[in-house]
């Protein structure tokens, strides 16, 4: 992903309410946090948060975080915010290689992964958000019960996760190499990315995961 510098956005970031500024603290506290006992799903690499943000507006009880590397992308969700009037979507600069040092055992039923960067040189594989090393990290806050969900134009990366999938020892629960021309579309919520490569004609991978309970 090509990135602009936005500049003050650093700033702009430290001063946001909605933005969790040391979520290191919250470890095995997000329900005090929202004040409920609700689901709390998380969506890693989220870009400028179009799809989390329909997401918290269709379910007011679901909790969302959404995670985000780069301060110049989250400063863009941040500006949509506003629109969503509830509570219940809050936002983490970071890279997730450290998100096991943010959620407890248990605490996250469900994780989106939309469009992650396929980081196409082998040395790199590790980091894939769906390698194996990733799943492991996941494993460590994820539900037993609890799914992954990831969606993606790119078939090699595709391929990568399937693979890794297996090796890890997951269930792939159902997938799709054409999302938008199978059952699995219906309620499916468009992600930026998504509605670009859609728009380009580029079928969409979708898989579901989960461990053995
Ligand atoms: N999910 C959005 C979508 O589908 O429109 C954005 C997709 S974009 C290709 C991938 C996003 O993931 C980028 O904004 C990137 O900064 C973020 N990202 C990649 N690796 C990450 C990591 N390790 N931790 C947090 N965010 C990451």
């Amino acid at each position: 992903m090509r990135l602009r510098n936005v500049k003050g956005s650093r700033e702009t970031i430290a001063a946001n309410n909605y933005v969790i500024q040391t979520p290191e603290d919250y470890k095995g506290k997000w329900h005090d946090f929202f004040q409920n006992n609700n689901p709390i799903h998380i969506e890693i690499g989220m870009g400028k948060g179009k799809f989390i943000m329909e997401l918290a507006k269709q379910n007011p009880d679901i909790n969302y975080i959404g995670i985000e590397k780069y301060s110049s992308v989250l400063v863009r969700a941040l500006e949509k915010r506003p629109e969503l009037e509830t509570d219940n979507l809050v936002f983490i600069r970071m890279d997730a290689e450290n998100i096991v040092d943010v959620f407890e055992m248990g605490e996250v039923d469900q994780i989106y992964l939309n469009f992650s960067d396929p980081w196409p040189k082998d040395r790199h594989a590790k980091r894939r958000l769906t390698s194996t090393q990733f799943l492991a990290r996941y494993n460590q806050f994820l539900k037993p019960e609890g799914k992954v969900i990831f969606k993606t134009d790119n078939r090699p990366l595709f391929d990568f996760s399937l693979e890794q999938v297996e090796e890890a020892g997951w269930i792939l629960e159902n997938h799709t190499f054409d999302l938008h021309n199978s059952p699995y579309v219906e309620g499916n919520i468009m992600t930026e990315y998504e509605t670009k490569f859609v728009a380009e004609g580029k079928p969409i991978h979708r898989m579901q995961i989960s461990r053995e309970v």
